[in-house]
């Protein structure tokens, strides 16, 4: 199995990232999104990322100094928790003051997501237009990571912390079955058959 270039990939991601802001920015000139909102990060509960976004994220994490790595472990893992109790979740990365400890590099989930209402709970509300781009981006990601999976944030991230399925994903490998059985009981999409 060829390994896997991930720093070429990850660029390919940030070029993928940078072509939605381009083709939804006249629809985002409507948005009503102001600094220190965060009902997204909060009451919408189902940030997905694919596992590619998940290595950028956790290169982060394994960065951040004490106790804040510590923290930010106990809060994914009360992540799972609360979404095995059918809860929304606050996101593990969210700061006190509503701002994102991991804006630059956030996943698509969260760039996608803006609202031309003020959301106050509800879901956010979004050009059709942009909806339906945004759903292009999810499957060009998949396709771009089409050795890896997407799920919730706090579940791929589980995923990533285990060195032997990090490792075989980074070289490239391709073993769902090995992850069956967390995949079924999580939601956890393959890619590759996910992304026509
Ligand atoms: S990663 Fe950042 S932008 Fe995305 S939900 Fe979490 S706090 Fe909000």
């Amino acid at each position: 199995m060829m390994k896997v270039n991930i720093e070429e990939k990850k660029q390919k991601l940030y070029a993928i990232y940078d072509q939605y802001e381009k083709d939804v920015v006249e629809f985002k000139k409507a948005s009503a999104c102001v600094i220190g909102c965060a009902d997204c990060c909060i009451d919408v509960g189902k940030i997905d990322i694919t596992t590619l976004e998940g290595i950028i994220i956790r290169d982060k994490i394994v960065k951040f100094e004490e106790p804040l790595r510590s923290e930010i472990k106990e809060r994914l893992e009360k992540n799972r928790v609360e979404i095995e109790q059918k809860k929304l979740v606050r996101c593990a990365f969210l700061k006190e003051d509503k701002s994102c400890l991991i804006y630059h590099i956030r996943p698509f989930s969260c760039r996608q997501l803006y609202s031309v209402k003020k959301c106050n709970g509800a879901a956010p509300t979004i050009h059709r237009q942009a909806i339906e781009l945004a759903r292009q981006t999810v499957r060009e990601i998949q396709r771009l990571d089409s050795n890896g999976y997407s799920g919730h944030i706090s579940y791929i991230l589980y995923l990533l912390d285990n060195r032997n399925f990090r490792r075989s994903y980074l070289r490239g490998n391709f073993e769902p079955e090995k992850i069956a059985l967390f995949g079924r009981s999580h939601k956890i999409m393959i890619n590759r058959f996910s992304s026509p």
